[in-house]
């Protein structure tokens, strides 16, 4: 009872309405002890089209607004969030599971979007060209690409949306968003954060952006809707294999941002201290539910065992709980069908020939609260559940030999998104990064797989989808490109010496 009084408190505090909390069909439950904290209607299907037809309808004088003019909603929206962020990162612990200072840094991640995207706002720009014809210029100018449609998963529940708002607002898209049927809560808050930011703003197109409340069925309104123009879509590979052909299929522009099974290899050269706070906080933090968490580690046949040694010392002793006491650094798992998924996993690696410590279930007096202590399994070889992403805090332990080896097993799975390499030798580092080295979007030396800062572009290969996010030229994904050919000459030469005489 006492979250569902602060979870309403903090909400009306954010400016939503509290009438809209209650007598839906949605539950809302918290990890924190499985209550339920609200029960939202969802967006109806013609409610759903309705929105993003006004989207549609908002596009078309949204994109004539000078972009440094579009910046400027993107940088009141920054200022809100800074005076928001202690309630809505106390909102994110409650609704996915976050530790606090975890919350904050999501929060605090899309406070540096917005002001990546104001600056941005700035600098939208396209290339000169040199053209092989006299009296003529070749240059690129970019456009605003229509209705973007934002699917967000329950782990990162408002930091995804910021990322791509932010960047596809000053771009001179409009949004709609389909958050996660597990974190609806912190996207209503989040709407009423950038509505606060658009009554400030003054003359933005009404049904800029929007909200659709509701499970995978109101998302495929999103993917369907032939007026939205770019879909970015981030949750499971699963997800990904449904979303992707349809989108192929309309030849609507998909940024997908799909699972990842994610390794770091520890070097006989590598600094041990360091090696081992980055290999903990990657497979712990966020209770192993990051996209970007840590999953495999290979090791160097010489520091194994020290190494597990002290790694296991240290998921001993790390505290798992209700992030709301002090010092936990390990939360709750979303639902019990993650904590049922984790289970399956443990079982099939025992079945392997693995070793399994940790990983059982820590009971709080909450029965539908699903906490466990991290899983460390030494693993005699990379096959099984090692392959595939299981959303949970296990992380498989596998010895190797030669540093090519260890590459060749990093890059022996379906997924692409994050790796890692502690070393300190210059030549293992750039052989990691070189076109012979990690084939993930993220490639990281004396740092874990997780933990993405902003300003770099974010995203993977293969199975994680290929898609790209946030910083660096991820923009361009949100805008559409015209090559433009000038003739200010008063002759008309063809190109490649094409004659074509009408006299
Ligand atoms: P999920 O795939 O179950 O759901 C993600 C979102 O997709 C939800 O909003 C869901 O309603 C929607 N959805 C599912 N099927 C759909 C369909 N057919 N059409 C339209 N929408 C559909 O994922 P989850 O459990 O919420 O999140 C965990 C997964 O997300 C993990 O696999 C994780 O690796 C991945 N993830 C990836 C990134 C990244 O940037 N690569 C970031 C965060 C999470």
């Amino acid at each position: 009872m006492i979250l569902i009084s602060t979870t309403h408190e903090l909400l009306r505090g954010l400016g939503v309405d509290g009438a809209r909390l209650t007598g839906g069909r949605l539950q809302v439950h918290t990890p924190l002890t499985g209550e339920c904290l609200a029960e939202l209607h969802t967006t109806s299907k013609d409610a759903a089209t309705a929105q993003i037809d006004r989207a549609a309808a908002a596009f078309r004088s949204w994109r004539t607004v000078p972009a440094p003019r579009r910046g400027e909603l993107v940088r009141l929206l920054g200022e809100e969030l800074r005076l928001a962020k202690p309630a809505l990162a106390r909102l994110i612990t409650i609704e996915a599971g976050k530790i606090p200072s975890e919350g904050a840094g999501e929060v605090q991640e899309m406070i540096d979007i917005c002001d990546f995207a104001t600056g941005l706002s700035r600098q939208l720009h396209g290339l000169t060209i040199s053209s092989e014809r006299p009296g003529h210029r070749m240059m690129e100018t970019w456009h605003p690409a229509g209705v973007v449609g934002v699917i967000s998963a329950f782990n990162f529940p408002v930091a995804v949306w910021a990322w791509n708002v932010t960047l596809a607002l000053v771009c001179g898209d409009p949004v709609i968003w389909k958050p996660s049927e597990k974190t609806p809560l912190t996207a209503l808050a989040c709407m009423a954060i950038l509505d606060k930011a658009l009554a400030r703003f003054g003359d933005a197109p009404e049904g800029l952006a929007g909200c659709l409340i509701g499970d995978a069925t109101i998302g495929e309104v999103l993917v369907d809707h032939t007026a939205v123009a770019v879909v970015s879509a981030t949750g499971s590979t699963r997800m990904g294999r449904a979303v992707g052909p349809k989108l192929a299929g309309r030849f609507a522009r998909a940024i997908l941002e799909l699972g990842g099974n994610n390794a770091a290899i520890v070097c006989p050269s590598a600094d041990p201290d360091l090696a081992l706070r980055g290999v903990a906080f990657s497979a712990m933090g966020t209770a192993g539910q990051r996209c970007t968490s840590l999953r495999r580690l290979f090791v160097q046949e010489s520091v194994h065992d020290a190494f597990l040694d002290r790694l296991g010392a240290v998921y001993r002793s790390v505290k798992v709980g209700n992030p709301l006491e002090d010092d936990v650094l390990v939360g709750p798992l979303i639902d019990k069908a993650a904590y049922d998924a984790m289970q399956a996993a443990l079982a099939d690696a025992s079945a392997r020939g693995g070793t399994v410590t940790g990983g059982e279930r820590i009971l709080t007096g909450d029965d539908d609260a699903y906490y466990v202590r991290p899983a460390l399994v030494a693993m005699p070889q990379q096959a099984g559940p090692v392959l595939t992403e299981t959303f949970a805090p296990i992380l498989y332990v596998m010895r190797y030999q030669t540093l090519d080896e260890a590459i060749a097993l990093q890059n022996a799975v379906g997924a692409g998104l994050s790796s890692a390499i502690f070393t300190t030798d210059l030549r293992e580092a750039e052989r990691f990064l070189s076109a012979a080295g990690s084939d993930c979007g993220i490639a990281n030396v004396n740092i874990g797989t997780s933990g993405a800062e902003i300003g770099g572009a974010f995203g993977g290969e293969k199975e994680t989808g290929g898609g790209r996010e946030s910083g660096s030229d991820a923009w361009k994904a949100y805008m559409r490109r015209a090559t433009n050919t000038v003739n200010y000459s008063s002759e008309l030469p063809l190109a490649q010496g094409v004659s074509f005489d009408i006299d």
